[in-house]
């Protein structure tokens, strides 16, 4: 239209539409600056045993620390580094951290636990995600069995057979699987079985609904028989509070991350639960 209008090319600078664009491309700018001045940090946040409250694994999230503006969260980012293709040199970062992390706390004799990182679809082209993730196991001396891979359960969706074929390759270097927000997608029992996921965490919104209905339980219920009968661990995300860890042990769900337990951290923090080992006070002993 712009064309056949002529000199209506203000169109195309129509205020908030041109602001947005700024922002955006600012943002990219920042995106790239956070890049090569590493202000990129893992937070980490324990997942425990329902029952014994034992950390078994922690997730690493990413927060980004902007010298003026503060700590940044992932969901304000995220999606532009998605878009703009920044999150393949953003995702090898995390990799990098996170097997650097692994080896800083074995050097320090402090027990460690296995470490899961988010992976979005577009680090798995080409084979990316599979070759980083290799590389800086070996190049921190990581066991590969130490780190895991979280997807989630709608990025699994997408361009099914090039996903499939590089998780397998990733499972096949001995790093497990998790799927994530799992109840938010559309993913069928038939796609859960081919993609051979060893861990299937719940998204915080069904643990939300857990003693608020019956059929909140009901549906939990049959999310942990089914992934149970598939071979899968359940981790129920955003616990929150107690009525939720005794229900979801009345269920079997095999692990919990949420506020009730611990807020996501940073590293050194997490050192210290690590020594720790068991995270329930007497109130939420079993
Ligand atoms: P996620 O992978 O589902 O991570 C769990 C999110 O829930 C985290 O938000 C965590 O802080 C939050 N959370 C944990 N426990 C509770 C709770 O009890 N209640 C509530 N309300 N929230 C809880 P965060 O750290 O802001 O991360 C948001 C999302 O950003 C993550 O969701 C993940 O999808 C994405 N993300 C984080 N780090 C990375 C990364 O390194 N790479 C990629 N591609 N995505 C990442
Ligand atoms: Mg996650
Ligand atoms: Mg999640
Ligand atoms: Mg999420």
């Amino acid at each position: 239209a712009g064309k056949n209008e002529g000199k209506g090319q203000y169109r195309f600078f129509d205020p908030a539409q041109s602001n947005q664009l700024k922002t955006r491309a600012r943002l990219r700018q920042r995106l790239l600056e956070a890049i090569d001045q590493r202000q990129f940090v893992l937070h980490y946040q324990p997942r425990v045993d329902t029952r014994s409250g034992e950390l078994l694994s922690m997730e690493a999230l990413l927060r980004w620390e902007h010298p003026q503006l503060g700590m940044i969260r992932p969901d304000e980012f995220i999606p532009l580094a998605e878009s703009s293709g920044l999150i393949v040199p953003i995702g090898a970062i995390v990799i990098d951290q996170a097997c650097a992390q692994l080896a800083a706390w074995a050097q320090a004799g402090v027990r460690v636990a296995p470490v899961s990182i988010n992976v979005s679809p577009k680090q798995f082209l080409r084979g990316g995600v599979r070759r980083e993730l290799a590389e800086a196991l070996g190049r921190h001396g990581v066991a590969p069995q130490l780190l895991e891979v979280e997807i989630t359960e709608s990025a699994m969706m997408g361009d099914q057979e090039e996903i499939l074929a590089e998780l397998a390759a990733i499972r096949a270097l001995g790093v497990k699987l998790h799927v994530d927000d799992f109840g938010t997608g559309y993913s069928s029992l038939s796609q859960l079985q081919r993609m051979k996921m060893d861990v299937l965490k719940v998204d915080r919104s069904f643990t939300a609904e857990l003693g608020r209905s019956k059929e909140g339980t009901v549906f939990f219920q049959a999310i942990v028989s089914m992934a149970h009968a598939l071979g899968m661990e359940v981790v129920a995300e955003g616990v929150e509070n107690a009525e939720q860890l005794a229900l979801l042990r009345t269920l079997g769900c095999n692990e919990v991350q949420g506020y009730l337990v611990a807020r996501p951290m940073p590293a050194e923090a997490m050192a210290a639960l690590l020594t720790q080992r068991f995270l329930f006070d007497e109130k939420l002993a079993a």
